[in-house]
């Protein structure tokens, strides 16, 4: 049983120059497809090129990052959305905020969410959120337009319990990082110890966050899921298989595959 990798960045200069040897080690590992986002117009786009280039393996995500903002204008807007609508997008994202790096001003963070909400409600695809120390902004935005039981995922969710389950209560959900296997999260691992099996979702956010036992290496890569599938599957208790099964059954509902 192949996983599927819900959350990478093919298209970023330490992966897309060597997306053959990526992809072989996929296959040796049993990765057998990839969402890809894009962060911005012209990443977004490389993103679709990608997935029409490999079909069977490869999915397109899109939307303007929050460290983006500062760059993004009604144009860039207006081209995204159309975008969106190609039928190699899986989902809208990764949208969101970001108050911990700061790399752009907050206010323009939340202008651009919204006005990508606005964009994006409207649409029928599953959105994947970026959100970073912004807990208290991301949710009421979200309800406000109109996302309430909507498919929306928190990617690469570092929150607390008491967060994970108000997201839950909206009807979204949250995916997990080889972060969960870092020794240090030990709430994370609580959260994802219970973590509802009709929900479960796994990504590698690579070329960032590469899961124990290749902590630090750096690129991360799609081959790095299965460490995070095999330390999921001791916390909660099931068989690697089982996992694997579980979450490619939950990605592929979530993002129509
Ligand atoms: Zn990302």
């Amino acid at each position: 049983m192949g996983l599927i990798d819900s959350h990478a960045h093919l298209t970023f200069p330490e992966l897309r120059d060597r997306l053959d040897e990526i992809f072989t080690r996929c296959d040796d590992g049993g990765i057998d497809r990839i969402i890809t986002l894009g962060i911005d117009l012209d990443d977004a786009r490389s993103a679709v090129r990608l997935a029409r280039l490999h079909p069977d393996r490869v999915h397109a995500a899109g939307a303007f990052h929050p460290h983006e903002a500062e760059k993004v204008t009604d144009d860039l807007l207006t081209a995204m959305a159309e975008l969106w609508d190609d039928h190699a997008v899986v989902a809208l994202g990764e949208m969101g905020l970001d108050y911990h790096h700061d790399f752009a001003a907050q206010d323009t963070q939340r202008s651009i969410f919204a006005r990508q909400l606005e964009l994006a409600a409207p649409r029928s695809k599953p959105l994947i959120i970026h959100c970073r120390e912004a807990f208290v902004d991301t949710v009421p935005m979200l309800v406000e337009h109109g996302f309430e039981g909507r498919p929306v995922v928190f990617h690469c969710f570092t929150g607390s319990a008491a967060e994970a389950l108000r997201l839950q209560e909206h009807g979204w959900r949250i995916s997990f990082t080889g972060v969960v296997t870092f020794p240090k999260s030990t709430e994370l691992q609580q959260i994802a110890r219970s973590y509802p099996h009709e929900a479960l979702m796994i990504e590698t956010d690579s070329p960032y966050l590469s899961p124990v036992p290749v902590r630090g290496k750096q690129p991360n890569e799609p081959a790095h899921l299965v460490h995070t599938a095999r330390f999921l599957a001791d916390l909660r208790g099931v068989s690697y298989e089982e996992l694997a099964q579980q979450t490619v059954r939950n990605t592929m509902r979530f993002f129509e595959l």
